[in-house]
């Protein structure tokens, strides 16, 4: 910075969350150093952003880049979550470090400019891909960092107790820079061993879990109070996350809040997936289909750390998607029958839940947090959520990391 500069940069007339009036937001060495009105000095990058609303950069918690993008190499998966998994699975032995980097290229672009800049991707270990889709994750964290802190979170998506040498591939993962361990015991042989494993496998390396779980509507069966007794049992405590989760939208009241109080003593936090949730589930029921969502605000309600995320863009899992986080928010407000009064609970939770869910220091707009900075199309909270407004610039610690002018009427 040169010395003539009190900032690095300066954004004039942002308006923030809850906030009365327009502030100024001034950020020194990729921190926020200042924020008020009319403040005084100069930056080397001052941007008057004439009353918009300013977020601090959005949270995906739950994104799988490795097999996004595969609507071209097969068209109809047809038979719900079965169907998805087995055509992943014929096309996953082809994949190429390269083919993985790509197609994951253009999807983390695609959730930059629209805001997102924290992500956990899931990403799938196996013989049949190897180590592959784990290298070019690795390539992608690194050379998109001056946008996105991308976390890489490394699971057993076909099962793991059967083969030895799934396990082997986890923890090799672990050791070259996989950031957590993931699960999804409901696709394995012996779900329970899974659960044993990966909780032991988390402790020995001492990273967080997030697990694929519950993934239906059969309320007969679960294994979320397992891995609640086991992450207390390992004290791992608000270190476990689960994703679907979904027999919870098929339970009565008087169950859900059973399972709330128990989650949120486990310190275990939930992830909604409603595109996927919504495409795959309760197919047998044809057009009398339940949304088939964890109600993750009403777990919210009872002290649960929760978020909203993408989980698939372009795949058989979820033939839908432009990674954009405000628009999966209002999805689920959408399909949960939830208004303006509760439009800041779903921001929350692709931002500061999300936040806290991924175990992120110092994150929001506050002096001394990271300036990870979006500029909304919009100069308020319910008009930018409900209207799904987009992003014009992005500043990741402090620095411009992209730009989206607004589309303009040629009369
Ligand atoms: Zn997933």
């Amino acid at each position: 910075m040169p010395q003539t500069h009190s900032f690095n940069l300066l954004l004039r007339n942002a308006r923030l969350r809850g906030g009365q009036g327009v502030q100024d937001i001034a950020v020194r060495q990729g921190r926020i150093a200042a924020i008020g009105p009319d403040l005084t000095g100069t930056a080397a990058l001052e941007e008057d952003i004439g009353g918009r609303l300013v977020l601090p950069g959005l949270v995906d918690t739950h994104i799988h880049l490795d097999k996004s993008c595969l609507l071209c190499r097969c068209r109809d998966a047809g038979g719900g979550l079965k169907g998805a998994i087995a055509a992943v699975s014929g096309l996953k032995r082809a994949f190429t470090a390269e083919d993985v980097y790509q197609r994951g290229a253009r999807t983390l672009e695609r959730a930059i400019m629209q805001g997102t800049m924290h992500m956990r991707a899931h990403v799938e270990l196996d013989p049949l891909v190897g180590l592959r889709s784990f290298e070019a994750m690795t390539r992608l964290k690194r050379d998109y960092a001056f946008a996105i802190d991308l976390s890489i979170c490394v699971f057993p998506q076909e099962g793991m107790t059967h083969d030895p040498a799934v396990e082997r591939l986890l923890v090799q993962a672990l050791a070259e820079g996989a950031d957590l361990l993931g699960g999804c015991p409901y696709t394995d042989a012996d779900p329970s061993l899974q659960m044993e494993r990966i909780f032991a496998l988390a402790v020995a390396h001492d990273v967080d879990l997030d697990v694929h779980l519950d993934f239906d509507l059969d309320p007969s069966w679960s294994h979320l109070e397992e891995i609640c007794r086991r992450t207390m049992a390992a004290g791992w405590q608000g270190r476990v996350a689960v994703g679907h989760a979904t027999k919870l939208a098929a339970i009565d009241d008087a169950a859900l809040e059973r399972m709330t109080a128990l989650l949120a003593e486990a310190g275990v936090a939930v992830t909604a997936l409603p595109a996927t949730d919504l495409y795959l589930n309760g197919r047998d029921l044809k057009h009398r289909a339940s949304r088939g969502v964890a109600p993750v605000h009403l777990l919210a309600d009872g002290g649960v750390t929760v978020s909203v995320a993408t989980n698939n863009v372009l795949n058989p899992f979820t033939p839908f998607g432009d990674g954009s986080l405000i628009r999966m928010g209002n999805l689920y407000a959408n399909l949960m029958h939830l208004g303006p009064e509760r439009f800041g609970d779903c921001l929350d939770m692709v931002s500061t839940t999300a936040a806290r869910l991924m175990r992120i220091a110092d994150y929001g707009i506050a002096v001394g947090g990271q300036a990870d900075l979006i500029v909304l199309d919009a100069d308020d909270e319910a008009d930018a959520f409900g209207g799904i407004a987009f992003p014009l610039m992005g500043f990741k610690r402090g620095r411009r990391s992209f730009v989206r002018p607004a589309a303009m009427l040629v009369r």
